[in-house]
């Protein structure tokens, strides 16, 4: 590697300093362990992604891998600076590694093109790091579940450090972002803080009809109210120019009426089809910061962010960062729910538990045990080995322990939405004293 591209580096790699992290010890073979053991896995190879694959590059990661299930649009070109016209259709994951890698000597990148949930776990399990440039809520929790689920606890409910998986999460809506370090059983995951990411806002249909004060009340108005009283019975296509027109045009006429100002056809876009734009600014700045702090976890050169920072650019220039805590009954970085049974119960039995349990509610389940397969509902060849175990008690297949920690995946309704759900489960066998049988075992 070129002298002067790792230079601004070693001033962090190479040098003490009064903010390092507990564990910093600086040096040579700090910058070359870096290069070859640390493993930071991309998640999302869009808006984020790009800039995130580049800056990590530039950081002196060498070992990256990039997952993403998208194909480059045109529309994605003005900001996914990787991408040029004749990658269109092509799989996002593996033009942005092939550009990054053809720019940065040294680096290298294994593209996915395929869906997060077409991993198996263990892919997960590979990386040192996680660093998500998402632009879905389904997409950062499944992720968040499934790194949380490498966590275990001690006896004392502490988190082992050998079984924490950081993630580092950039986000960017507008002009506005954040980036936040998750470090599971340490800080809050992704699911503690689930409040941050409040449901859509939807206007009340009496404002829109009496009362609007905004530009997207009247937009919303000829979209939602209007449409259907002149043309009844046909459907609003948001992706039908003449349709958006005459919406546009109804609400320009509804802004006049009350005197509103900024009704124009891309916000008429915007609103109907809920689009935030994308800015290219934001990106640049979230994923700076996911990247430096990606090298902070790696390196211990700097403490970490503790654990939120927000960035608005709407007027000038705004940064905040807050610190969150944690949610000791979480159900994804916490301990694990708690379920407590006969040893006779058979895997089927359990199985059906898990759609019944309060907390749960999880259809579908497939079971695993420190990574064994006790029943996976697909594919279909997995289903016919495992479904043997459905008649077995669960006690049995888990070696006969009176107490562990199993994972289950599955699917959770929430609000009639269908999500891929990852728990984890304490589950501890009633009548089996596990105590005096380990005393036994440890001998004298
Ligand atoms: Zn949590």
């Amino acid at each position: 590697m070129a002298q002067s591209r790792s230079r601004d580096l070693d001033k962090l790699l190479l040098r003490h300093g009064h903010l390092v992290g507990p564990n910093f010890e600086p040096g040579p073979d700090l910058r070359d362990d870096l290069r070859e053991y640390a493993r930071v896995l991309v998640v999302g190879a869009g808006g984020l992604g790009c800039e995130l694959l580049k800056d990590l590059a530039l950081s002196g990661f060498r070992n990256l891998e990039v997952i993403d299930m998208d194909r480059i649009e045109v529309s994605n070109l003005n900001r996914q600076f990787l991408f040029r016209l004749g990658d269109v259709g092509k799989p996002k994951a593996e033009v942005a590694a092939k550009r990054v890698m053809e720019r940065v000597a040294g680096v290298n990148i294994v593209p996915h093109f395929c869906r997060i949930e077409d991993k198996e776990l263990d892919f997960y399990n590979d990386f040192s790091i996680i660093v998500l440039g998402l632009d879905s809520i389904e997409a950062r929790s499944y992720i968040n579940s499934v790194a949380c689920g490498f966590l275990e606890y001690d006896s004392d409910d502490n988190p082992r450090e050998e079984t924490i998986k950081p993630m580092v999460d950039g986000g960017t809506e507008g002009f506005k972002g954040h980036a936040r370090v998750i470090v599971p059983g340490v800080t809050p995951c992704f699911e503690c803080t689930i409040w941050l990411f409040p449901p859509q806002v939807k206007f009340p249909l009496c404002t829109l009809a009496e009362t609007p004060r905004t530009a997207a009340h009247c937009i919303e108005y000829a979209h939602l109210i209007k449409w259907d009283e002149v043309h009844s019975g046909k459907t609003f296509d948001p992706d039908n120019p003449e349709h958006m027109q005459w919406v546009y045009s109804e609400a320009v006429k509804r802004a006049e009426l009350f005197g509103i100002p900024g009704v124009t056809y891309s916000l008429t876009q915007g609103v109907v089809k809920n689009i935030i734009p994308a800015i290219a600014s934001t990106n640049a700045i979230i994923s700076a910061a996911c990247a430096l702090e990606t090298l902070k976890i790696a390196s211990a050169c700097s403490k970490t962010l503790s654990n939120y920072l927000t960035y608005n650019g709407v007027e000038g220039l705004h940064t905040k960062v807050t610190e969150f805590v944690k949610d000791k009954d979480c159900l994804v970085c916490g301990p694990g729910v708690l379920m407590e049974m006969a040893a006779s119960v058979t895997l089927g039995e359990f199985i059906t538990l898990l759609e019944d349990h309060p907390k749960l509610l999880l259809s579908r389940a497939s079971v695993t045990h420190r990574g064994k397969n006790l029943y996976m509902q697909a594919p279909p060849v997995l289903e016919e080995m495992t479904r043997s175990n459905l008649d077995l008690p669960l006690f049995d297949l888990m070696d006969k322990v009176p107490k562990d920690v199993v994972h289950v995946t599955g699917t959770t309704s929430k609000s009639d939405k269908k999500t891929s759900s990852l728990r984890k489960l304490r589950v501890v066998f009633k009548g089996v004293d596990g105590v005096s049988d380990m005393d036994t075992a440890g001998g004298a």
